[in-house]
């Protein structure tokens, strides 16, 4: 064997500590203590005394070139030559005085990017791909964040909520997507359509039949030629079929909806975390607005503001009122499918621990 020690491979996320503003690196893990001077605006407190400001900035999430320009020519010019983003896309810049914030926040305000996302505010939605980015999307989660922070800037801009708020979109049910406060995912309620011409080109077969999480499909005939079927009985419109065989298309204008979930959270602050929970599906997926997405989502913000004690999350809230009382309060028909009484799981559930593709 060779002496010489492997090298890196020269890919991934590069090393994060050449991009940090000097004074991060140098207080890196030693902070004292920090506080919020005003929304969107963050001081800390360094060990060693240092201090410095971060100023938060919303974006209109799919950024092109010419925006870009702007926010780094805003950094060269007011904020040291470093910015960062929050893993919610706010951009974030540091100065080193207190005398460098106020001129910062008013070109940044001059451009129209908005300050705030910080302490009980509603802060950017963390989203994931859609139209732009991914293949399989069924609607445009940047989109859908697009639109629904224009209708909550006031939300972003103030702390008046009761505890932060963290909202997510998701544009398929089975990849990204993550717990949060309130959710707007897409959900499929027809079983995929099969171009049975194309699935024998296009498709592994049995990949796509080990996939199904219910063993809904199976290999079939045709018109002579090789396909896959579905049993429409068993089919619980996951979409998980559709990304490793696109002649099995889930995607569909009208019945492809969004589904709104919540109560979700992944920090364990004053109660567990938790699993976020349906309560309005069938909303029409409608760009490029959402306007009935964001009717919900407004709806559930404004019986949280009004009703919840200080520092309770969403989910807490509905925890203590019980869900008849959310359903009261925000006005949102209560159905047979908030019911989850499926038993499927148990009996026909793919349980099996191969890896699949
Ligand atoms: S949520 Fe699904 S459709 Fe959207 S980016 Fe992720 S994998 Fe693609
Ligand atoms: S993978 Fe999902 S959408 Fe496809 S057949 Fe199975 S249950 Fe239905």
């Amino acid at each position: 064997m060779s002496s010489q020690p492997r090298m890196p491979i020269e890919s991934g996320v590069p090393d994060h500590f050449q991009y940090m503003h000097p004074m991060l690196r140098r207080n890196y893990g030693a902070w004292a203590w920090h506080d919020r001077p005003r929304p969107g605006v963050l001081h800390h407190v360094a060990e060693s005394g240092e201090e410095i400001w971060t100023v938060r900035a919303g974006t209109q999430r799919q950024m092109d070139l010419g925006t870009i320009r702007k926010l780094c020519d805003i950094a060269d010019q007011h904020a040291e030559g470093y910015v960062r983003f929050t893993i919610r896309s706010n951009i974030e810049f540091m100065v080193s005085a207190s005398e460098k914030v106020q001129p910062l926040v008013d070109a940044l305000t001059r451009e129209g990017f908005p300050i705030g996302g910080t302490g009980n505010s509603v802060s950017m939605i963390a989203h994931t791909q859609g139209w732009l980015h991914c293949d399989i999307p069924g609607t445009d989660a940047s989109g859908v964040a697009k639109a629904l922070m224009d209708e909550l800037y006031e939300e972003f801009t103030s702390e008046r909520m009761p505890n932060r708020v963290r909202l997510s979109t998701s544009c398929c049910q089975i990849n990204c997507g993550g717990q949060a406060d309130i959710a707007i995912n897409i959900q499929h309620t027809k079983p995929p359509k099969i171009d049975h011409d194309q699935v024998a080109n296009v498709c592994e077969r049995p990949a796509v039949v080990a996939r199904c999480p219910v063993a809904a499909i199976r290999p079939a005939i045709v018109n002579g030629r090789p396909t896959l079927e579905v049993d429409e009985r068993k089919c619980i419109c996951c979409g998980a079929c559709y990304p490793p065989c696109p002649p099995m298309q889930i995607n569909d204008p009208e019945h492809s909806k969004l589904a709104v979930w919540i109560g979700g959270k992944n920090s364990n602050a004053r109660s567990r975390p938790a699993m976020h929970k349906l309560v309005a599906a069938g909303i029409p997926n409608n760009p490029p607005r959402w306007p009935e997405a964001a009717a919900v989502v407004k709806k559930i913000l404004r019986a949280y503001k009004e009703d919840a004690r200080d520092w309770e999350r969403l989910g807490e809230w509905v925890e203590r009122i019980g869900w008849s009382r959310f359903f009261e309060l925000t006005e949102l028909p209560f159905t047979r499918y908030h019911i989850d009484n499926w038993r499927g799981a148990r009996h026909s559930l793919n349980a099996s621990a191969h890896i699949r593709f």
